[in-house]
């Protein structure tokens, strides 16, 4: 009416800039607008000359801005259904104070990737895939594939969405369709919202003492509350995920369940579609953009009720959430390494609270901070003992490497030990941290060692591609003749990798069938499904390969797990490589085995007393983190600390050391006023030089978050002093997952 009509709303806007405020804008004249949907949309704004993105997060009749300039008016609201609920707004504010990152920055982060370009989001047809009834199959007679992804879409009808979740590529589809055997419709025409009234389970498991008794815990208790579900791989944490979800969706709610990057394969996603018949989506890196705004809309329009997610899919806005899964709580991929650089295992439990929903983790290694969340009673931790099955556990053995005879870093021991597992038919699994052939190139007569150009880090030799790779800055070079100092041609590789290993192997046991799996040898998510199938089916004996085989991935033929070189984990800087270690050994043996078969795991050290491994040896798991725990809390270490990082990086040398000594100095005085803080010495980074910038850090240590806090505030609001502008690049990053 025409009260409302020329009354502007004002609006607290997250700009997408780098400054650590909202900015007020008002709505467009003759525009009518209801308050109630305009939080959390999206408004196009400029600001200084340039346009960019802006996120409404609150807004009001009257003006709160009481400067000397103008308040603007937006250009467009691009939304007409908010982009971030009430809760999102209220995580994404909360998370840019945590973690002092700029707030239109976190805000612009959180967006899914469709919606930070400058126009209104559509979507595109749905794709829905049936089979055309009494088709002539003989086609496809010999396609093995093709037969089985016509199998899933005859039992009903699936979205493209789907059958890619399910591991069918485009490739097939096609073929499928241009065969006449399958055909599709535009799904968007009818989707409505899900119901609970359709929901069938099925496949539910009857749980064991354990799982009933966790089971239980989690559904008695009502709102807001953190469940840490402490067991092995195969003792039944998804199955207690899957009936809690079960109950969530009779009561008409939906879940959010987060997963590692590394586990999201089509084996975890059936598992979901094999239990509900309702609509589930996911949010992963390898899907494109549009698919992952799909998803998006799907669970905000209510019309997907289950997201399966890697950690961007905290921020997805879904209005009846009712529970949150993290699985895998410890794994370092839920820390967002670059810009805002957020925990998405922390912020998943900040969202749990907004929400007063439950909170549901799952591990088999809790993390330190987890455990200790756990003591202070903050967390509940719910223990499953039983593998599922008869499996038992594995038997762990040190090989001590000192006076042994080692053959490109395979100690005879393991040879042995290797040698019987094949014979017996069994499969073994071999890793080792480093891609490529050998660490270094040394010249063998003067000693130069092949540096890279751009970073002071050696170049590491991959025989396949016959390049030298510079594995911080991806540069490579071609294979030098000569050494370019002296001359001399004999060059020797030094620090085996993967390959040498493999090629190693290969001559050992000229019977055996290896493979090596790392990110050389996978290119993309599809591949590693197919080599991880044809490991299942034992077309390969011998598996050798990076970190990326010890998540996520059960191998149930494998008997022998060797882990090549710990000593590199076992003397590092970083306070936490000691967790990551034994969470690396523990989650290993449990990737292998099943049945009656029993399995090994071997580890090679030159320091067999180390206390981590005795420890772990003797203990278990339990007995680490309680010795890991005293430890941090004699060394004043986190979780019984808080720490911040400053980092700061210039393709001058000078220019950052000019800032850090500056900032440096400022950081010690203002100090002086904080009992608890600490202004550790700067230091060049691990790698001092990293593309051809020079990157330098201080670290800060707080008794308190507050403090932490309060501290780092001082810090922003006056770092720009020091900071010659056109030179260097800093951020400052709260609860680094390292400290160097
Ligand atoms: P986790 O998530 O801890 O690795 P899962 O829930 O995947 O464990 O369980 C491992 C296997 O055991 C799965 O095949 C699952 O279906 C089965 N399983 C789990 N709980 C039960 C149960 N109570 N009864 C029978 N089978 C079960
Ligand atoms: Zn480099």
């Amino acid at each position: 009416d025409f009260l409302t009509f020329n009354i502007a709303m004002y609006l607290q806007l997250a700009v997408n800039t780098p400054i650590y405020q909202t900015f007020e804008y008002k709505t467009p004249q003759n525009i009518v607008f209801s308050d109630k949907n305009l939080c959390g949309c999206r408004a196009l704004v400029k600001f200084g000359n340039r346009k960019t993105i802006g996120v409404i997060v609150s807004t009001s009749d009257k003006q709160s801005y009481s400067g000397r300039g103008i308040i603007r008016e937006v250009e467009e609201i691009l939304d007409d259904t908010p982009v971030f609920d009430m809760y999102a707004v209220r995580l994404l504010s909360w998370a840019s104070s945590y973690y002092h990152y700029p707030v239109g920055e976190v805000f612009y982060t959180a967006l899914p990737p469709l919606l930070k370009k400058q126009n209104k989001a559509e979507l595109k047809p749905i794709d829905l895939w049936s089979a055309i009834p009494g088709a002539d199959i003989s086609s496809i007679k010999r396609a093995k594939t093709c037969q089985s992804a016509l199998e899933i879409i005859r039992k009903s009808p699936c979205t493209t969405h789907k059958l890619k979740e399910l591991g069918i590529s485009s490739a097939i589809i096609n073929k499928l369709s241009g065969l006449n055997l399958i055909v599709k419709t535009n799904l968007r025409d009818q989707v409505k919202e899900w119901s609970r009234e359709q929901l069938e389970v099925t496949g539910t498991k009857i749980l064991n003492g354990e799982q009933q008794a966790a089971y239980n815990t989690i559904s008695d208790a009502s709102g807001f509350n953190v469940f840490v579900i402490n067991g092995v791989t195969g003792s039944g944490k998804t199955e207690i995920y899957l009936q809690l979800i079960a109950d969530k969706l009779a009561d008409g709610k939906q879940a959010l369940v987060l997963v590692p990057e590394i586990n999201l394969t089509p084996q975890t996603v059936k598992r979901f579609y094999d239990r509900f018949n309702v609509p589930i989506v996911c949010i992963h890196s390898s899907m494109n953009d549009s698919e992952r705004f799909e998803s998006f809309v799907m669970m905000q329009r209510n019309e997907a009720a289950i997201l399966i997610g890697t950690r961007s899919a905290l921020f997805a806005n879904i209005p009846n959430l009712g529970i949150i899964i993290i699985d895998e709580e410890h794994d370092s991929s839920y820390r967002q390494g670059d810009g805002f650089r957020y925990h998405a295992r922390d912020c998943a439990v900040m969202l749990g609270y907004l929400r007063n929903i439950p909170v549901v983790m799952g591990t088999a290694t809790p993390s330190i901070e987890t455990v200790n969340n756990i003591r202070k009673n903050k967390y509940r931790e719910l223990i499953l003992t039983r593998r599922a099955g008869n499996a038992s556990d594995a038997i762990f053995n040190i090989i001590d490497m000192r006076k042994q005879f080692i053959d490109h870093g395979i100690s005879r021991e393991l040879a042995l030990h290797i040698n019987e597992e094949l014979a017996k038919g069994n499969q073994v699994l071999l890793l080792l941290n480093r891609r490529g052939y050998s660490q270094k190139l040394i010249c063998h007569n003067c000693g130069y060692v092949f540096m890279c150009n751009n970073c002071d880090s050696s170049l590491t030799y991959h025989r396949t591609e016959n390049q030298l790779l510079c594995h911080h800055c991806e540069a490579r070079y071609s294979l030098p003749h000569q050494c370019p100092k002296c001359g001399f041609t004999e060059l020797t590789p030094t620090g085996n990798g993967t390959e040498q290993i493999f090629e190693h192997l290969m001559q050992l046991f000229p019977n055996a069938r290896p493979v090596r799996v790392d990110r050389d040898s996978v290119s993309g998510k599809g591949t590693l499904n197919t080599l991880l199938d044809d490991i299942n089916d034992n077309r390969y004996n011998i598996i050798i390969g990076t970190q990326m085989l010890a998540k996520g991935h059960h191998f149930p033929n494998v008997t022998l797990v060797g882990i090549v070189d710990i000593d590199s984990c076992l003397f590092s800087n970083n306070y936490r490589a000691h967790e990551l270690l034994a969470q690396l050994i523990v989650q290993v043996a449990g990737r292998s085995g099943r049945g009656n078969k029993q399995g090994y795991v071997y580890l090679q050290t030159h320091s067999p007393d180390h206390p981590v491994l005795t420890t772990l040896l003797s203990g278990g798991y339990q007995a680490f983190t309680e010795n890991c725990l005293n430890i941090r809390r004699q060394l004043m270490l986190p979780p019984f600390t808080s720490n911040a990082i400053l980092k700061a990086d210039s393709s001058s040398r000078e220019k950052v050391i000019t800032f850090i000594s500056d900032a440096y100095a400022f950081m010690i005085r203002e100090s002086q006023k904080f009992k608890s803080v600490k202004v550790m010495h700067p230091s060049s980074a691990y790698i001092a030089r990293k593309q051809k910038r020079y990157h330098f850090n201080i670290l800060i240590n707080a008794a308190g978050k507050k403090d932490l806090s309060d501290f780092v505030d001082i810090i922003i609001a006056n770092i720009d002093k020091f900071r010659d502008k056109s030179g260097v690049h800093s951020v400052i990053e709260i609860d680094p997952l390292s400290n160097e």
